[in-house]
């Protein structure tokens, strides 16, 4: 019964203009993180457009708050963004998605999990560090952890975040530059990222069918990405239509609703199964 209360109500903070309701939400967000049962991983497969392989999942995070229901992660990252509370619950995050990417190398389905960055971590000079002590306590294998990272991110102090980004990367974790197309300028900067991957942002994605110039972004983005040796993947992909198009624009991969909403890992194990067979 709480599930299906929890599908109907929803908060919002971007729209309770109330100052004190949204320091009272980063508590609640604070105590939540150290609760271990409010916040929880979904995990969304990403596709290979050529072989319909599962290539990976994202880990994307769900908050079910007891008393306001659900609370959307365009939402609250931001707020926690804006305070030193994105560390503990980057922290969490990438705990999580660890212990869930060993459990299922160790199921003999090893599957490379994505996780979303916040800006901070990457300011952070001992991030990586943290990342390495993680994967070596939990015992999970770099190749089998990505991170997603946006340009603006990297942009705020380019010199710190590349110096993070390389120690990530030289040790074997590969990056994915996030949300392409949107937010700065960055094709001096891309070019300079130690990434693996790009993502085209589901807006252009979405807009493809019915907008030439989204169109014409989305072919640019995916010859830019083979240009720099990238993989690139297409996110928001919602029908057979687009799958179709990315796929004559030699898009490497595919992720949206076409293929599997977010979804908690167990549900996950059971669409992988019917995905398989
Ligand atoms: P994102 O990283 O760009 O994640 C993709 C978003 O698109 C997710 O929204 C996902 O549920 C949604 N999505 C996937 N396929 C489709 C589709 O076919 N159509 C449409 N319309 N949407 C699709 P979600 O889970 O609400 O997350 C929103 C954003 O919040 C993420 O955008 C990411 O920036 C941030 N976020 C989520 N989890 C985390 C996290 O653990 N840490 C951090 N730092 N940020 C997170
Ligand atoms: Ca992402
Ligand atoms: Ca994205
Ligand atoms: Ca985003």
């Amino acid at each position: 019964a709480r599930e299906q209360a929890s599908t109907v109500q929803q908060y919002d903070p971007a729209h309770d203009t109330n100052a004190a309701h949204r320091l009272e939400l980063l508590g609640e967000l604070r105590r939540a993180i150290g609760a271990d049962d409010q916040l929880t991983l979904h995990y969304q497969p990403k596709i290979d457009l050529a072989g319909g392989r599962v290539t990976g999942v994202e880990a994307l995070i769900r908050w079910q708050h007891p008393r306001l229901g659900r609370v959307a992660p365009d939402a609250f990252i931001p707020m926690a963004e804006s305070t030193s509370l994105i560390r503990p619950l980057t922290a969490h995050v990438l705990d999580l998605a660890v212990r869930q990417a060993k459990a299922w190398a160790d199921q003999g389905t090893p599957i490379p999990v994505a996780v979303n960055l916040s800006t901070r971590c990457l300011l952070d000079a001992g991030f990586a560090d943290q990342v390495f002590d993680l994967l070596h306590r939990v015992g999970l294998p770099v190749s089998l952890l990505k991170l997603e990272i946006t340009e603006s991110m990297v942009m705020t102090d380019p010199d710190r975040a590349l110096a993070v980004l390389r120690t990530l990367r030289s040790a074997g974790v590969s990056l994915s530059i996030d949300d392409f197309g949107t937010g700065h300028s960055s094709m001096t900067y891309l070019q300079r990222f130690p990434v693996d991957e790009l993502k085209i942002d589901k807006s252009f994605v979405q807009a493809m069918a019915n907008s030439h110039g989204d169109a014409v972004l989305v072919r640019t983005a995916i010859t830019l990405g083979h240009n720099l040796g990238l993989s690139v993947v297409a996110e928001g992909v919602e029908d057979d239509a687009a799958v179709a198009a990315l796929r004559a624009l030699g898009c490497d991969v595919a992720q949206g609703y076409h293929y599997a909403r977010p979804m908690p890992a167990e549900e996950f194990d059971r669409w992988l199964i019917d995905y398989s067979s």
